[in-house]
């Protein structure tokens, strides 16, 4: 028997990790021994093995250290799992004194077999490798990073690191002063310096050319922030060839609450900046409390286009009700923004786009979404309710407003008198002037305007003498609390308003009503309109048309559509 030949081919074929030879039982038997390291023999079943080489061969034995008596089904399901050594034990047919050619053939394909099994287990443990790996360092890379941060945010353990983005002090010099190839080898040494000491859940991967992400335990901080403080790494077998290497670090010392891995790259990269940028500095902390402010804000910037196309910014409806008979009477359109399934409220982004005419964008993007909804409605004979949209002081400089918004209103065909305008108040006189010309220009067109959040400016009184409103809407906090003092004075000043407003034939609608006595205030000081959490939550869409149509009585303003 030649066994030489499967030798040769295997331990040749790519340094295979399976080996040939002759065993000889106790019957002198010639018998070949195949042993493999790390099989895996992939989709190939070991009975569909056995068949094929049994028509010739007596058995084939397939064993594992330990594990022989067990089934071959058990015994390939361990060993796919645990990778453990197989062997092979292939005899010939009774009786007969030496294999075949025939045989000979069959054994040398399942070699070969054998050999592109265990090659392709290990070009899949070389591509899981590189896929983790930094191929110059051979250290970890950032795809391992965010797999830790996300693994640790998952087991619900991040509160227990600190993360750092590190940058090499000087590297750029380093690499003109020591060349290139050295320059790899201090790369490598340093890293493998910042990891000793370190436990195996603790990274230190490469983010790119002199720059590293870490995530250690909160009592390793001070110990690796002397490391980076100032270490002397060797290149070289040579006494000189030694640098001394600092380097600069965003820290972000992280608590349970923090829940993904963007958000900590970004947060040790952000303070990482504010070091390099720093002369004093060589380590800066990111602090959520500061740093979250200007980053919602690029946040909010970054994405508003795109959340306008996408649509994840939502129209709610929050329903307006007449105190006589609680009946719906109207509704106002309010922004909400979805960010990861996540319901962000209009505070946190309004204030931002009202930086830039982004705001103008929005209000005609909700605009159009209400215009469209309530051309829907009457298209299913669903009689609507007039609807008002928030128009910000940004508007105020463009001359056009009017015809803008009377185009869109037309685009949907919706009947003017279904949509209102909510400006709020103004204390600047060129402001006043182009609020006064937009309230009379929509009038003329039959759209109605109300003035939003009446009483927190100071030109109220002019304001509501000289632009032609037709809806007045008290701020919430004119209802204030029933036993402070100072409400009592609030609630004669909103006495006063309401009466003046029904003296000059406006309506009058209180917001932020949220409880029983309010109502009673509201209806002894003859306001009989109101908005507010007693009622309804500003809500989604659908769950609005729900309660739209229960209160549909007479047929839908068909004739106009
Ligand atoms: P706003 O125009 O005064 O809208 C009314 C706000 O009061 C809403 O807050 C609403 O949820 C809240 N509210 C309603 N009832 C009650 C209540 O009973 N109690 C209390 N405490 N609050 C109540 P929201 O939706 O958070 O909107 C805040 C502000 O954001 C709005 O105030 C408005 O100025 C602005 N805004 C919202 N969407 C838009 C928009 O599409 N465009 C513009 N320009 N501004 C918008
Ligand atoms: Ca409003
Ligand atoms: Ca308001």
């Amino acid at each position: 028997m030649q066994l030489e030949v499967y030798e040769e081919q295997l331990l040749e074929g790519a340094k295979l990790l399976a080996q040939a030879k002759t065993v000889t039982d106790g019957k002198n038997a010639q018998a070949v021994k195949l042993v493999s390291d790390s099989l895996r023999l992939g989709g190939l079943r070991l009975n569909r093995l056995k068949s094929w080489l049994g028509g010739s061969i007596q058995s084939v034995q397939y064993l594992e250290s330990g594990r022989a008596d067990e089934s071959g089904a058990r015994r390939y399901a361990y060993q796919e799992e645990h990778g453990v050594s197989a062997e092979y034990e292939l005899y010939p047919v009774k009786g007969q004194p030496a294999w075949s050619e025939e045989e000979k053939s069959r054994i040398e394909v399942f070699v070969l077999m054998l050999y592109q099994a265990n090659e392709r287990q290990r070009l899949t443990e070389d591509v899981d490798y590189y896929r983790y790996h930094d191929p110059q360092t051979r250290h970890t890379n950032m795809t391992y990073f965010s797999q830790r941060c996300e693994q640790y945010i998952k087991d619900g353990t991040i509160g227990n690191y600190t993360a750092m983005a590190v940058n090499l002090s000087g590297f750029t010099n380093l690499n003109l002063k020591i060349g290139s190839s050295n320059c790899d080898t201090v790369l490598v040494r340093y890293m493998d310096w910042l990891k000793m000491g370190l436990a195996a859940d603790e990274v230190v991967s490469r983010i790119s050319g002199d720059q590293f992400a870490l995530l250690i335990h909160k009592e390793h901080e001070e110990q690796m922030l002397d490391k980076l403080r100032a270490s002397e790494i060797r290149y070289g077998k040579n006494e000189p060839d030694r640098v001394c290497i600092s380097a600069e670090a965003g820290i972000y010392q992280l608590t349970e609450g923090v829940d993904s891995y963007h958000h900590i790259i970004q947060a040790v990269c952000s303070a990482l900046n504010v070091a390099k940028s720093s002369l004093q500095l060589q380590f800066s902390y990111y602090d959520p409390m500061t740093a979250d402010a200007s980053e919602r804000k690029k946040f909010y910037e970054a994405e508003f286009e795109k959340a306008l196309v996408n649509e994840d910014i939502h129209v709610y409806f929050q329903p307006k009700v007449s105190l006589k008979d609680y009946d719906l009477i109207g509704a106002e359109a309010l922004s909400r923004w979805i960010v990861n399934g996540e319901i962000v409220p209009p505070d946190s982004f309004i204030p931002i786009l009202e930086e830039t005419t982004r705001i103008c964008e929005l209000d005609f993007y909700v605009l159009e979404h209400v215009c469209r909804s309530i051309q829907s409605w009457l298209r299913h004979g669903v009689q609507p309710v007039k609807v008002s949209v928030n128009f910000s002081r940004r508007h105020l400089s463009n001359d056009n407003l009017v015809q803008d918004i009377v185009q869109v209103i037309d685009k949907y065909k919706v009947p003017h008198r279904y949509i209102e305008v909510e400006l709020t108040e103004t204390t600047i006189d060129a402001d006043f002037a182009a609020l006064k010309k937009i309230v009379y220009g929509l009038r003329d067109y039959g759209i109605e305007s109300s003035v939003d959040d009446f009483g927190m400016g100071y030109s109220s009184l002019s304001l509501i003498r000289d632009v032609p409103f037709k809806v007045l809407k008290i701020d919430k906090s004119f209802l204030g609390d029933k036993n402070m003092e100072s409400d009592e004075r609030q609630r004669s000043m909103m006495k006063h308003v309401i009466s003046m407003a029904n003296d000059l034939g406006m309506e009058c609608i209180a917001e932020g009503v949220e409880s029983m006595e309010h109502v009673q205030l509201l209806k002894e000081n003859k306001c009989y309109m109101a908005q507010g959490f007693l009622f309804n939550r500003p809500i989604p869409q659908e769950q609005f048309e729900d309660i739209l149509m229960q209160t549909q009585k007479e047929p839908a303003d068909m004739a106009t559509v």
